[in-house]
């Protein structure tokens, strides 16, 4: 998959091209990261790519023009890269806090995409005119503003790029995250067995699949009844799901 980011900090960009998951995934091929600096697509000597707002008030706007030569580039970039032009196939995302809220939903549509374009802002935002010509899809992270686009760029990028086939050394392993099938993750427990007077549950210890699975799942449910119940109203259980809710009913009335 093809990533070209637009941002004035592209140094930032690093942290996920070196490290981790997302940092094997680039040196192993399977992604690329482009980072593109709206500076080097001016025309005056200090490489200006804001400007006081029109109306006056406070903080500085980017300037479209820069913006959107480099949006022009980008696109030659991941049409070279084999990214169908159209935005279906390879969108112009602008990551803002007026956006939609990024969902673990929205990431696995997204990790159909040939590639993205991603458009960091800076300062009080970016020239409208500017989003309302080239951007495709506003994303947010949530009701907070942060003071640019580079980390929420990041998270976009690293949320579906574990998402991609082949990427996770186990591919069980993104199944079972949290949100993947409706609900919380279990809890999860290492070596050792013993840790500040706390026991591993005898269960997992036991090597019984069918157990531990009916246990994780019971735990899963506990955990997303009690931390977010809306997701809890949402869910809809498979037909082996459905038999382990039966279970846990009926012995909970027995016990109760
Ligand atoms: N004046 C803008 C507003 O209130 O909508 C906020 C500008 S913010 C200081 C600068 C940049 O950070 C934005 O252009 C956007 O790219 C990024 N940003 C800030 N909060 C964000 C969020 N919650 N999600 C995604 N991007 C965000």
């Amino acid at each position: 998959m093809y990533f070209a980011v637009i941002s004035i900090f592209p140094e930032m960009f690093a942290t996920i091209r070196e490290f981790g998951i997302t940092g094997r995934a680039v040196t192993q091929e399977q992604v690329t990261i482009e980072c593109i600096n709206p500076r080097d697509y001016t025309t005056d000597n200090y490489r200006r790519i804001d400007e006081r707002p029109y109306g006056g008030g406070p903080g500085m706007v980017m300037m479209a023009e820069p913006l959107s030569k480099a949006i022009e580039d980008a696109r030659l970039r991941a049409s070279q890269h084999g990214c169908r032009m159209e935005a279906a196939s390879c969108p112009v995302i602008y990551m803002s806090p007026q956006g939609q809220t990024l969902s673990e939903g929205s990431v696995v549509s997204m990790a159909e995409y040939d590639g993205m374009i991603i458009l960091c802002g800076r300062y009080e935002g970016i020239d409208e005119r500017l989003l309302s010509q080239y951007v495709d899809v506003e994303v947010s992270l949530g009701d907070y503003v942060l003071s640019g686009g580079e980390l929420p760029a990041m998270v976009l990028m690293d949320s579906v790029i574990r998402r991609l086939p082949d990427i996770i050394g186990d591919d069980k392993s993104a199944e079972q995250d949290s949100f993947v099938d409706g609900l919380l993750d279990c809890p999860h427990y290492t070596k050792p067995h013993n840790f500040a007077g706390l026991a591993v549950p005898e269960v997992l210890l036991s090597g019984h699949h069918a157990n531990i699975a009916k246990w994780r799942f019971s735990q899963q449910v506990v955990r997303t009844q009690t931390r977010r119940p809306d997701l809890w109203q949402a869910f809809t259980p498979t037909a082996q799901q459905a038999k382990w809710l039966k279970a846990l009913a009926k012995s909970k009335s027995l016990n109760s």
